[in-house]
């Protein structure tokens, strides 16, 4: 057991690496483990040395081209896939209790959003596996010909997952990159390892074969960078910071390596005075309160028609203010803290520069008092398109407002939601859904959701315009995403 806990919650030795089916702990340098609830230390993490994601590279590699992985069949991977979605739910106890304590997010979300709604989308992507096919073509010169494409996995995937859901991200990128049929290396983020080890320990159960599934921790800018610079390494898919997929893509044009970016945001929200305020004000509140903030798809601008302002801002304050905040096993916790005290350092400092630009906080805009990296469900107003607290992600708990009237025409309205470098996602709310649509049309974002507030769902494709991303994750892009396609062409006569 690679997971070893004493009464305190406290890791019993630090965690391994997975390289070709066997745990490794010879590595680096130990990195702490934090509960973010408590700022406590749990233990550690050992971080791989370059020899070892070299010896999970070239592992991953040899189980794709030698191993039986490419050999086994369709079928074959599918069923280990769904072995596996079964053991993550008979497991969900576990893998719950280690994201709530490494992310401090409610035990009931950890539950039922990270944990279950892995098995589904694993199972969502297993049933891929069977039915990747390609199409046969008809040239269009004269002749007799046989020409069809194929789907092929591009090879080895490296797999670079953020802090903020780590367990769901995992899978989502794992569940396609197996059933396109690559080999992966997983390199969860520093700070929230644990559940990517439990997941190791279940993939071993469920018979995947040595080399399929490695994982290796450690920093981004050492082990991170070994995996993206590594030769064998065919497509990099990765979830985090603008900054860092910009320098990702500089470093894969030396090999032209594929690379899926799902990036940062900062989206807008529509409210119209003829919009379900009893749905679209709570949907509001929790699209950008929920997790703390720590969404990329977070509702971050909220734009209300000035009949219904007022009503809208003091609903979503009254909410801001009821949230229950604290320990994750605490089941009464709707709101637990932020990963680090960095990023409390940094949402604080967003406020601290919107009130020195001119906003005003409706509610919230400070840290909680004692241990833990609480912040307060934040509400802003008198906030301009020009703060900085507007046009940069903040990645957490902090809603900027907006009034709009009958005087901005739908052109006007897109071109509030689009004075932005991203494009993830939009939210309209309005009973007139010819004016919703409309809108929708003419926003610059990956995702719009209209009268709704849901999580990326492993059936619909997700991804961003501009500075937002690359590539779509999720559906049958999101498969297709970790293939190469040929085109075989035969001349019969
Ligand atoms: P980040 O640095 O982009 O981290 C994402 C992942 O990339 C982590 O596993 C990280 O490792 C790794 N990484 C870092 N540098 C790398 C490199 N040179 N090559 C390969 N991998 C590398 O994000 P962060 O610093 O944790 O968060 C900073 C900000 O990013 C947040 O405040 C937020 O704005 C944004 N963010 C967005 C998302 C999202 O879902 N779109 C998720 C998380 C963060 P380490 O663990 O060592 O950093
Ligand atoms: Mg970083």
């Amino acid at each position: 057991m690679v997971l070893d806990f004493n009464a305190a919650r406290e890791l019993k030795a630090p965690l391994p690496n997975l390289v070709n089916g066997k745990w490794m702990a010879s590595g680096d340098a130990a990195l702490p483990v934090m509960d973010p609830s408590g700022d406590r230390l749990i233990g550690y993490a050992q971080s791989a040395t370059v020899g070892e994601v070299d010896a999970a590279v070239v592992a991953a590699d040899a189980a794709l081209r030698a191993g039986p992985w490419r050999t086994m069949g369709a079928a074959a991977r599918a069923r280990l896939m769904f072995r596996l979605a079964d053991l993550l739910e008979q497991n969900v106890d576990t893998l719950a209790w280690l994201e709530t304590l490494n992310t401090g997010r409610p035990l009931a979300v950890t539950r039922a959003g990270d944990v279950m709604a892995s098995a589904d989308s694993l199972r969502y992507n297993a049933g891929w596996a069977t039915k990747l096919n390609g199409e046969t073509r008809a040239p269009t010169g004269p002749g007799e010909w046989h020409a069809y494409t194929v789907r092929e996995p591009i090879g080895v995937a490296a797999l670079i997952v953020p802090w903020n859901v780590p367990l769901a991200i995992t899978v989502s990128k794992l569940g396609a990159a197996l059933a396109a049929g690559c080999t992966v290396v997983i390199k969860p983020a520093e700070l929230t390892p644990l559940t990517a080890i439990k997941l190791g320990e279940l993939c071993i159960e469920a018979g995947f074969p040595p080399g399929v599934v490695n994982i290796v921790l450690g920093a981004g800018a050492v082990v991170g960078q070994a995996l993206v610079d590594h030769p064998l390494v065919s497509k990099i898919s990765f979830t985090g910071s603008t900054a860092v997929g910009r320098s990702i893509v500089r470093s894969s044009a030396e090999h032209f390596k594929r690379v899926s970016l799902e990036l940062g945001g900062k989206s807008p929200v529509f409210i119209f005075d003829d919009a379900d305020l009893e749905r679209a004000i709570p949907a509001a509140a929790m699209g950008i309160f929920v997790n703390t903030g720590q969404v990329c798809a977070a509702g971050s601008r909220l734009y209300v028609h000035g009949k219904v302002f007022d009503k809208v801002i003091e609903g979503v304050v009254s909410i801001a203010q009821s949230l229950r905040i604290g320990s994750g096993f605490d089941p009464a916790t709707q709101l637990g803290p932020l990963i680090s005290q960095s990023q409390r350092t940094r949402v604080q400092d967003y406020v601290a520069s919107g009130l020195r630009e001119g906003a005003s906080v409706a509610c919230g805009g400070e840290a909680t008092a004692g241990a833990g990296y609480f912040f307060k469900p934040t509400v802003m107003i008198d906030t301009r398109m020009d703060m900085r607290m507007v046009r940069e992600e903040i990645f957490g708990p902090v809603l900027s407002t907006f009034r709009f009237d009958d005087s901005h025409s739908l052109d006007d309205l897109a071109a509030l939601a689009n004075d932005s470098v991203y494009g993830l996602a939009a939210a309209v709310w309005s009973d007139n859904l010819r004016k919703a649509l409309a809108l929708a049309n003419r926003v610059t974002a990956g995702t719009v959701q209209i009268n709704t507030l849901v999580p990326p769902n492993p059936a619909i494709p997700f991804g961003g315009f501009k500075h937002s991303g690359l590539g779509r994750e999720n559906g049958r892009e999101g498969v297709e995403a970790f293939t190469e396609l040929k085109s075989v062409v035969a001349q019969l006569h």
